[in-house]
């Protein structure tokens, strides 16, 4: 199967994003991975080298920066160990993973769960998925400390510190629960995905999602180029 889709939207979609930003881009399953916009993230973006438990992985550079910056904030100020787990994916290994979750689980289950190859965000390198420990708790008690978090609903709290600290560096929680219909992706506290400084914290303040915002920003666009003619 061919997992690379050209769609002829896109093209307009890279006009566009020379004059918006260029982090602000999309890529979901209305959105898919086009050769163009392979061309263009290779073309636009540095990635550095990066491992996690997945292995070798890497990660845009201004990402990078904000995940460390973000990382190091939560060690030093709540004491909290974070790290990503699964930053940039290849289709390929998406692919494996869909496949081996709808092994496990059927197939209607990781349609709903997992995103289709060529449709994840982590195929840009501007996302990651975090989780974290209690650094203050001994190694030995720390799964338990860790279904304590769980079980007292403590894990969504955490979360939301998380992304109040994030959105200082650029992160934006990219999955809320309430957006699902429009984001077509369950609430997923732990996926953050690098936006700049400036439209995170406007996206924070505002709750709204990437979607909402850049069709905002496309059509406020839209109106100063009316105005500007008329
Ligand atoms: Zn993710």
């Amino acid at each position: 199967m061919i997992y690379l889709y050209v769609v002829e939207k896109e093209v307009d979609i890279m006009e566009n994003k020379k004059e918006l930003d260029k982090y602000l881009f999309i890529v979901s399953k209305d959105r898919p991975l086009s050769l163009e916009k392979h061309a263009w993230m290779k073309k636009n973006f540095e990635y550095v080298p990066y491992t996690d438990e997945d292995g070798e992985s890497c990660m845009e550079l201004e990402t990078y920066k904000a995940y460390t910056a973000l990382i190091m904030v939560m060690k030093k100020k709540y004491h909290l160990d974070v790290d990503s787990h699964s930053a940039w994916r290849s289709i390929a290994t998406q692919e494996k993973v869909y496949k081996e979750m709808a092994e496990k689980y059927g197939e209607d289950w990781a349609k709903s769960h997992v995103a289709i190859p060529g449709t994840s965000e982590h195929h840009t390198g501007l996302a990651f998925d975090l989780r974290f420990k209690p650094s203050i708790v001994p190694e030995s008690l720390r799964e338990r400390a860790k279904q304590i978090i769980k079980k007292t609903g403590m894990q969504s709290k955490i979360f939301a510190l998380i992304e109040k600290e994030a959105v200082k560096f650029g992160l934006i929680k990219r999955y809320d629960s309430s957006k699902e219909e429009i984001t077509g992706v369950k609430g997923e506290a732990w996926h953050f995905r690098y936006v700049g400084v400036e439209h995170a914290k406007k996206m924070y303040e505002s709750g709204m999602c990437l979607e909402e915002y850049v069709r905002e920003l496309e059509l406020k666009q839209k109106e100063n180029k009316t105005t500007r003619v008329a």
